[in-house]
């Protein structure tokens, strides 16, 4: 599809999100002696080396891939792990960071999982909200910006795998000629 992109949230307004984002999780976490700060892939990487380091006290990081098929822009709810975290959470006090929470489809599913495991606390930061699109209740702590429900891009998100690199958020507007 032809398109071009529209700013959304510049640099300078993700950094202030993030820092009032640190700035609750770094209070919440005062007492812990870790955080294990786990990152869904591909599309939480940029925001949790952003996040990462606002953060205060011993903090480590692992990573998984969880895959949601359906339409290139609407997750269906079948989720399936596709890389497993690295260690152990049983008795850790976990934040989960993701890019964007939609449906609630993914994050829901992941919550899930990892609950099972037995950890000492869980709680979910994510980046942007589309607070209208949301399906299934998840209940996000952290959330950077709201948005409306547009389909964004930038800041890890993608669009058929591209503009993950772009240091601000987009909206994709389609062009003329298809
Ligand atoms: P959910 O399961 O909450 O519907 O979907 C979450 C996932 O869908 C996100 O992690 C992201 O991969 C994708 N997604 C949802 N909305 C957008 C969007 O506006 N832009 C992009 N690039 N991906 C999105
Ligand atoms: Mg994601
Ligand atoms: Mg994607």
């Amino acid at each position: 599809m032809k398109h071009t992109l529209e700013v959304m949230i510049s640099e300078q307004e993700i950094n202030q999100a993030l820092d009032t984002m640190a700035e609750q999780i770094n209070r919440d976490y005062a007492g812990v002696d870790s955080l294990l700060v786990v990152g869904l892939l591909k599309g939480s990487v940029i925001v949790m080396s952003d996040l990462v380091r606002r953060l205060d006290g011993n903090v480590q990081m692992d990573f998984m891939t969880a895959s949601s098929y359906g339409s290139s822009t609407e997750s269906s709810g079948d989720v399936k792990i596709v890389m497993d975290l690295a260690q152990s959470i049983k008795g850790r006090h976990v934040l989960l960071v993701e890019d964007i929470i939609d449906t609630g489809r993914t994050l829901s599913k992941v919550l899930a999982l990892l609950n099972s495991r037995e950890p000492a606390s869980l709680a979910i930061a994510s980046f942007l909200d589309k607070p209208t699109r949301r399906v299934v209740d998840v209940d996000v702590k952290y959330t950077g910006v709201a948005i409306p429900d547009e389909f964004v891009v930038g800041y890890g998100l993608d669009y058929a795998e591209s503009y993950r690199q772009l240091p601000y958020i987009a909206k994709v507007v389609p062009s003329d000629g298809e």
